[in-house]
C-alpha cells in the first residue's frame, strides 16, 4: 500500500522578522501569551516547518549591520515566510528604536521597512516601538524610556547605536524615502475606528509610514483592530499583544503547550549581570551541585570543558547541576585585564558552548542557558534551527522546545535567559514550572 502523504500544514497567520535574537524571543513570548502558537527560527532555516503554528518569528542579526545587508536578509526572510502562507508580516525592532548609526548611515529600520513595503506592494505601514510593560511609551511621536525622553535615557551614549533625537517622525524620516506621518494620542484615544480613519487620511496624503502613539497596553489593544488589513506592521514587541485577537485567537494555555519534558536537567551560566550573580548564589545556597569555570585555566590551555563534563556526569541523575563562569565585576575586570575583554569573552563562550553540547550528549534534555551572547554560542553549538515557544518562566523568558540532531527523538527543552532577567530563584524554579506546564498531545 502506498503511504499517505503527510497532512498539509495549515498556512500561518503572521510572519515575523526580528532584527536580533533576544528581540525575536521577546516578540514570540508576547504572541504566545496572547494566544498564538509560535515557532522561532534562527535565521532562515534550510529545513521545513513541520509543526502546526499560528506565527513564525525569524530571528536575524541585522540590527547593527549595514542597511544593504539588513535589507537583503530581511527580504530573504520575507520570501521564506511567504512560502508558509502568511498574509500579514511584522518587522520587529528594538523598543529604543536603535539600529546601526555610523557615517552616512542614519539607521536601518527605515530602509528595511521600505524594502518590505516594496516587496509586499503596500502603500502604508505603521511604526511604534511602544512597549508600556517595559516602560517604553510614545506620545506625540516622542519616545520615552521610563520617565525620560529617549535621548536622556543613556541611549544617547550607546557605543554602536546612539539615539540623540527622541522624535520618531524625524528619526524615521531621515531613514525613509517615503513621507513619514503621525497617528497621535488624541486619535488613538478615539479607538480603532478613529485610527482607521486617520490611516485612510494619511494614505490619501501619500504618507508611507505612520508613527503610532501608545502610552498604555490599553492603547495598543484598542488600536490593533484598525491594523487587521495592513500587510505589514512594524514595531517593538508591544504592538504584538493585540494581534492574536485580530486573528480570532484568545489567550489559552494550549498556545504555550510543549511536548512533555523528560531527561536530565542542567544550567549553564555565562552572564555576569547582577541578577545572574544572585541566581548563581541562590542555586548554590539551595545545596545543589555547582561548578565554577575559571577563564584563566582555559587560557592556560586546560581542557576545562572536558573536566567540567566529567564532574557533571555522575551528578546529573540526582537533579539539576550548574556550570557557571559568573563572577562579580572586580573579578571579571581582573580577568579581562590579563586576557583582553574580547578574548576572555570569546574563550568563556566557546567553553560553555562545548559544555552545553556535552551535557546534551550525556542525556540533558532540560537546559537553562544564562547570558545573551552565551545563549547565541550555545544555540549555535547545539545546531538549533527552530524552537517552539512555550510558557513564560519570568517576563521575557519562556521555555522553548527545539529539535536538534543531538537530541533526536524527544528534542530539547531550553530556556535562554538574557543577563538581567529573572528572579533570584530562576535556576531552580524554571524546572519546577516546566514539570507543571501544559503538555501538547
Ligand atoms: P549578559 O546577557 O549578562 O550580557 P552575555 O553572555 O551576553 O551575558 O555576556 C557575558 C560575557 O562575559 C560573555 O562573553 C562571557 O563569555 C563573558 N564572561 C563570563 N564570565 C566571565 C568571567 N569570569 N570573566 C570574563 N568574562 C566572562
Amino acid at each position: 500500500m502506498t503511504p499517505l502523504p503527510p497532512a498539509p500544514i495549515q498556512p500561518i497567520k503572521l510572519g515575523c522578522i526580528a532584527d536580533d535574537f533576544t528581540g525575536a524571543t521577546d516578540l514570540a513570548n508576547n504572541l504566545v501569551r496572547a494566544g498564538m502558537r509560535v515557532l522561532q527560527t534562527i535565521g532562515v532555516p534550510a529545513g521545513v516547518v513541520d509543526v502546526e503554528v499560528d506565527a513564525v518569528v525569524v530571528a536575524l542579526k541585522s540590527r547593527t549591520v549595514a542597511p544593504a545587508l539588513a535589507v537583503q536578509q530581511s527580504l530573504q526572510a520575507l520570501a521564506w515566510l511567504q512560502t508558509l502562507g502568511a498574509r500579514q508580516f511584522y518587522f520587529k525592532y528594538c523598543s529604543t528604536f536603535d539600529s546601526l548609526f555610523a557615517g552616512d548611515v542614519r539607521g536601518n529600520i527605515g530602509p528595511v521597512t521600505e524594502a518590505l513595503m516594496d516587496a509586499l506592494q503596500t502603500q502604508l505601514t505603521v511604526a511604534t516601538p511602544a512597549f508600556p510593560d517595559n516602560g517604553r511609551t510614545v506620545f506625540k511621536g516622542y519616545l520615552f524610556v521610563g520617565d525620560v525622553l529617549l535621548n536622556e535615557s543613556g541611549m544617547q551614549n550607546h557605543p554602536l547605536t546612539p539615539m540623540t533625537d527622541p522624535n520618531l517622525v524625524r528619526v524615521l524620516q531621515a531613514q525613509c524615502q517615503r513621507p513619514v506621518g503621525l497617528i497621535d494620542h488624541t486619535v488613538v484615544a478615539g479607538g480603532s475606528q478613529a485610527v482607521q480613519q486617520r490611516i485612510a487620511a494619511l494614505r490619501a496624503q501619500g504618507v508611507g509610514v505612520a508613527v503610532l502613539d501608545a502610552v498604555s497596553n490599553q492603547d495598543l489593544l484598542s488600536l490593533t483592530p484598525a491594523l487587521a488589513e495592513l500587510p505589514l506592521l512594524t514595531g517593538g514587541s508591544g504592538l504584538a499583544i493585540g494581534l492574536p485577537a485580530n486573528h480570532g485567537l484568545k489567550p489559552s494555555t494550549q498556545a504555550s503547550a510543549l511536548p512533555k519534558a523528560t531527561g536530565l536537567q542542567a544550567v549553564v551560566c555565562g552572564s555576569c549581570s547582577l541578577a545572574s550573580n544572585r541566581q548563581v548564589l541562590d542555586f548554590i545556597r539551595s545545596g545543589r551541585p555547582a561548578l565554577t569555570i575559571d577563564p584563566l585555566r582555559i587560557a592556560a590551555g586546560e581542557d576545562v570543558a572536558a573536566q567540567a563534563l566529567d564532574w557533571a556526569e555522575p551528578l546529573l541523575t540526582s537533579g539539576p547541576v550548574l556550570l557557571y563562569a559568573t563572577a562579580d565585576a572586580n573579578a571579571v575586570k581582573a580577568v579581562q585585564s590579563q586576557l583582553g575583554v574580547e578574548q576572555a569573552g570569546a574563550m568563556v563562550e566557546r567553553t560553555l558552548a562545548a559544555i552545553a553540547r556535552g551535557l546534551v550528549q550525556r542525556g540533558v534534555r532540560q537546559l537553562v542557558v544564562a547570558g545573551g551572547e552565551t545563549s547565541g554560542a550555545c544555540v549555535q553549538a547545539l545546531a538549533i534551527e527552530q524552537m517552539r515557544i512555550g510558557p513564560q518562566i519570568d517576563p521575557g523568558v519562556p521555555w522553548c522546545h527545539a529539535s536538534t540532531e543531538l537530541a533526536r527523538s524527544q528534542g530539547l527543552h531550553i530556556a535562554l535567559k538574557s543577563g538581567n532577567f529573572g528572579t533570584d530563584d530562576f535556576f531552580t524554579k524554571a524546572f519546577g514550572q516546566l514539570a507543571s506546564s501544559p503538555v501538547c498531545v
